[in-house]
């Protein structure tokens, strides 16, 4: 993204009364209500696996399936909300600036959240019951200075800039994911309340021996974020869900009455040949859902390699029509890879979500 002077203060000009928009149906669910009735919550499974089945190729954006493929996003959620999911997340986890200068695509990024909160909205609304629509934000695959050059001040512009996009196009949360460092979620925080009015959810990744790349434990991320005034908060992805389902613990413990979200990684990703797989069956999954309900998370999903198949099997545990088997968690038996190879491989696992 270019650097961009006073940009904070340029997006402050730009939304003076910090208005709330509506979406374009005016069916806003909230997620705080919706969990008031229900007491557990299922979110949805990958976005970025199904968009792989469907013909997306390793360094295609997937954001511009938004406005190429609306009818393949529509379909994908309209699948996920017949599984079960209460809450579907938008197609728009590489929608920053940041990330979409990787495709020249940076000026688009209100245009591209935008669609992708309008595809979302339109399949909780078809559905015939409520879904919530949640526009996920994703990192910036940027450092934050002093190790990079992005400034709290450029990071906040651009998630301002996509949140203002989400918010348009209808989404009811917006659901910052799979972050690493504590002070890019706040600049991410700051950018969406800056954009509007709405709900805000943040889900880090504890994918290094049970801390997120940048070193912080559950126990760290509860204390810090508790406070945001955040409506849920929890963990995605990660290395296995032995892992993931520590750190969630330790922010169940820390984080008060925030909602807790947890959205492991199907398993362990292993590659064969080139492609990427992972190891957990629906079963694994369902094995996750009764041990998680069970601790008292109140908001349970899947992330990386978590299909369709595995939502609806997910669904039948928490609603107990299904008798989930005893199965251990999967605990990482590789070894966390070596910096050299481990950050760009998980870059790519990053950008399929
Ligand atoms: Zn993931």
């Amino acid at each position: 993204m270019e650097p961009r002077d006073n940009a904070v203060t340029a997006v402050t000009d730009q939304y003076p009364s910090h208005p709330v928009v509506m979406g374009q149906t005016g069916f806003m669910v909230s997620l705080s209500t919706l969990l008031a009735e229900r007491s557990h919550l299922l979110v949805d499974g990958a976005m970025g696996t199904e968009l792989f089945a469907r013909g997306l190729t390793a360094g295609d954006p997937p954001e511009m399936w938004n406005l190429d493929m609306p009818d393949d996003i529509i379909a994908i959620h309209r699948a996920y909300i017949d599984a079960g999911s209460d809450i579907i997340l938008t197609n728009s986890f590489g929608g920053t600036g940041f990330r979409l200068k990787l495709h020249n695509l940076q000026d688009r990024a209100v245009e591209l959240s935008q669609a992708a909160a309008e595809l979302g909205r339109a399949a909780a609304d078809a559905s015939g019951r409520d879904v919530v629509v949640a526009g996920s934000m994703g990192p910036s695959g940027e450092l934050l200075v002093p190790m990079g050059e992005m400034t709290p001040e450029t990071a906040t512009a651009a998630f301002a800039e996509q949140a203002e996009g989400l918010i348009a196009g209808g989404a009811d949360v917006v659901w910052i994911e799979t972050m690493s460092s504590l002070e890019e979620v706040e600049a991410a925080v700051a950018g969406v309340r800056l954009a509007g009015d709405i709900p805000v959810a943040v889900t880090m990744s504890y994918d290094t021996a049970g801390r997120t790349m940048m070193g912080v434990s559950g126990k760290a991320a509860a204390e810090r974020l508790a406070p945001l005034g955040l409506v849920a908060l929890g963990a995605n992805c990660g290395n296995n869900i032995a892992e993931t389902e520590a750190a969630v613990l330790q922010l169940k413990v820390g984080a008060g009455d925030t909602p807790i979200i947890v959205k492991a990684n199907a398993g362990i990703p292993e590659f064969k040949g080139d492609k990427l797989h992972y190891t957990g069956t629906p079963e694994v999954m369902g094995a996750h859902v009764k041990r998680m309900r069970d601790a008292g998370i109140e908001i349970i999903g899947g992330c990386c390699g978590t299909s369709i198949q595995h939502i609806a099997y997910m669904r039948g545990v928490l609603d107990g029509t299904i008798v989930a088997p005893d199965i251990d968690a999967p605990a990482s038996n590789n070894p966390a890879p070596s910096e050299g190879r481990d950050a760009p491989a998980r870059r790519r696992r990053r950008r399929r979500e």
